[in-house]
């Protein structure tokens, strides 16, 4: 058997959002598929026995799925795929917000909200099968599984692999620095909510009154 065939069958990728003891699961799937249409939508979810997200699944019986955009950050690809929820709060390092108490990504393609409604154990995997109760457009095209093995699996490590290392969720990084300026005179550090470069040139140093321009980027 040419079990590489089995490569040319097409997924997309989705950060699917749970519950367990009360507390945000969530991983990355690429199984997941629409079933039927009518008279409610149903989908089939495979997701790893071994995985918190399957047993969150199990307890609650609900789960949101984020449909992940050709834009979407390679971290949150692997933030959500390359550990484990037992040792990190996976949702606390991205963009989110509640549905109905479930976690769903601020930025995707698209969001469902499933019931599930029977489940078969597979030797690895359950099989979910669930009717859709709720549905959201959200922005831009469903990324390919095939497209982010091909352009994006390379940036996803680098990416994962800078967070591990410096503790540093990626994005953040880049907002801090920007949002951080130093007074020369007097070493007063700026970190006020209106970004630096917005505040009016009149603006003064609160601690010595020296002008905007005496303020350097940290
Ligand atoms: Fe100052």
């Amino acid at each position: 058997m040419e079990t590489k065939a089995l490569y040319k069958i097409s997924y997309g990728l989705y950060v699917v959002g749970s519950k367990l003891d009360g507390k945000l699961a969530g991983c990355v799937v690429d199984a997941f598929i629409q079933s039927t249409s009518s008279p409610v939508p149903t989908v089939i979810l495979c997701s790893i026995q071994a995985n918190q997200t399957n047993a969150a699944i199990k307890q609650t019986g609900e789960f949101t799925v984020s449909v992940l955009g050709r834009d979407v950050e390679p971290f949150v690809i692997g933030n959500f795929g390359f550990q484990s929820g037992r040792d990190a709060d996976k949702w606390a390092n991205v963009e989110h917000r509640l549905a109905g108490g479930l976690p769903v990504l601020d930025k995707a393609a698209a969001y469902f909200r499933c019931r599930v409604t029977d489940q078969k154990e597979l030797s690895t995997h359950t099989a979910f099968f669930c009717e859709v109760t709720d549905a959201w457009l959200g922005e831009g095209e469903p990324l390919i599984y095939g497209d982010y093995q091909a352009s994006m699996k390379a940036k996803t490590l680098e990416a994962f692999k800078a967070f591990k290392e410096t503790g540093i969720v990626p994005g953040r990084q880049a907002a801090e620095k920007k949002t951080k300026w130093v007074c020369k005179i007097c070493g007063y550090v700026y970190d006020g909510q209106t970004p630096f470069e917005q505040l009016p040139e009149t603006w003064k140093c609160p601690v010595c009154g020296h002008p905007k321009s005496d303020f350097e980027m940290l």
